[in-house]
């Protein structure tokens, strides 16, 4: 596999799958959060100093078709004050401007398309009426497959190389993501720094961890985290549970929840990983106690109880102090961290501190000398909020992706690149 630092991109044309998909403000269309811009820079500025010129493509959001509020000109100032230099746009990624943009790109030069989502060809996903029998559904998928090869085919013939530095959408098999490296000979793709970083962040983690090593699991549901849970049971000394998926262990157990959170279907499963981890040897760590409201609101009353007796009518929102303790003990005893998910409902002020507690004790603990990998939206956002993200070791950009990545499960941007 040919790797993005020893490649020397002089004179070449490369296509780069990047992940652009940033939040705009919803009435002047400027990017509000600029990470997955940033995130992308070494790659690009990699090519142009090789004295090679680059080709970007990327979504944004959920278009169905063509719609203007979904374009990716609102980047364009954002990457060219990061670039210091003009950025070329060509606005129909398959259109006539697009390919002859790209055919008279010179050294240097930069030139973003437009959002590859504008096709249903992206994604495969026939468009169908809900009437549509099982045969012609059938017949519908064969034909946007094949239609979505001659997409990725097309955009391949803009460029040389191709390189995919999109992890936030390397667990979809999409025509840009995975597709297109079939119009490629295999010494002229690769993965870009972005890409790369996230992969060695994971594996050293999933793979080489240094003990103890210390999962620390939160959000709303254990349906959503089951299956990263399952797989980290092999690899962990320590799994801390926390946030609304508590309620649903600490109700198997025969506890008193009021009305937190709780999956009731799910009950025996949190029952089988609490037996599964005793198999494995693995310190489960739930809460001891719970900050409670009387109603899902940042102006409730509040109590303290013992998690296990939660008063009826109230529900637990956040960890409460004894907790926060507890988990900030072995979290600062470990050499390796792994956190995915919030404490608590950290969008509220007063059920927030849990969350920032777990925050500042995972950055602590980095700085005595562990290693510690924050993945998922929420516990992202919550490093964010707090000022952390340089006081631990790796922050994730790929939700959904680094999820996946952990569960042991393939992505097929991954490996359609590595020839898995
Ligand atoms: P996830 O996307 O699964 O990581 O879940 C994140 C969401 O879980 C956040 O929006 C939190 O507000 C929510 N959450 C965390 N703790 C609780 C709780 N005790 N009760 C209800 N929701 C919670």
């Amino acid at each position: 596999m040919k790797m993005i630092q020893d490649f020397n991109f002089k004179g070449i044309k490369t296509i780069v799958r990047v992940d652009f998909n940033v939040p705009l403000d919803k009435k002047t269309f400027v990017v509000t959060d600029d990470t997955r811009i940033r995130g992308a820079l070494p790659t690009i500025n990699k090519i142009i100093k090789d004295g090679g010129s680059v080709i970007l493509m990327s979504h944004l959001g959920r278009p169905e078709g063509k719609m203007e509020k979904y374009s990716l000109k609102p980047v364009l100032p954002v990457l060219e004050k990061y670039l210091g230099q003009k950025v070329l746009f060509a606005d129909d990624c398959l259109g006539e401007s697009a390919v002859k943009m790209s055919a008279a790109l010179k050294p240097g030069e930069v030139l973003l398309l437009e959002n590859v989502r504008f096709y249903p060809e992206e994604e495969g996903k026939p468009i169908l009426p809900e009437t549509a029998t099982e045969e012609e559904k059938k017949a519908a998928k064969a034909e946007m497959k094949l239609k979505q090869k001659e997409f990725a085919k097309k955009l391949a013939s803009y460029a040389d190389v191709y390189v995919n530095d999109a992890f936030g959408t390397a667990h979809r098999a999409h025509g840009t993501t995975a597709v297109i490296v079939d119009y490629f000979p295999k010494d002229k793709i690769m993965f870009g720094f972005l890409i790369n970083s996230e992969l060695a962040a994971m594996d050293k983690v999933l793979n080489n961890p240094q003990h103890p090593f210390t999962a620390i699991m939160g959000g709303a549901k254990v349906s959503d985290k089951i299956m990263l849970i399952e797989n980290l049971l092999n690899k962990v000394d320590n799994l801390i549970i926390g946030g609304g998926m508590t309620y649903t262990f600490i109700k198997a157990q025969g506890g008193k929840i009021g009305k937190s959170l709780c999956e009731e279907d799910k009950l025996d499963l949190a029952l089988k990983i609490i037996e599964k981890a005793k198999e494995k040897k693995v310190n489960i760590y739930l809460p001891v106690d719970s900050l409670n409201a009387d109603k899902f609101d940042n102006e409730a009353n509040t109590n303290v109880t013992a998690v296990d007796a939660v008063p009826d009518e109230w529900l637990g929102l956040d960890i409460a102090d004894k907790t926060i303790k507890e988990f900030s003990e072995v979290i600062g005893k470990s050499k390796t961290i792994l956190w995915n998910g919030p404490m608590g409902v950290f969008e509220m002020e007063k059920f927030s501190k849990g969350t920032t507690a777990i925050a500042k004790a995972i950055a602590a603990a980095t700085e005595k000398g562990a290693y510690s990998l924050i993945g998922g939206g929420d516990s992202v956002a919550a490093i964010n909020k707090n000022g952390l993200a340089d006081k631990v070791s790796y922050v994730s950009t790929g939700g959904g992706a680094m999820l996946e990545y952990m569960e042991g499960k393939k992505l097929p941007g991954i490996t359609a690149i590595r020839g898995e």
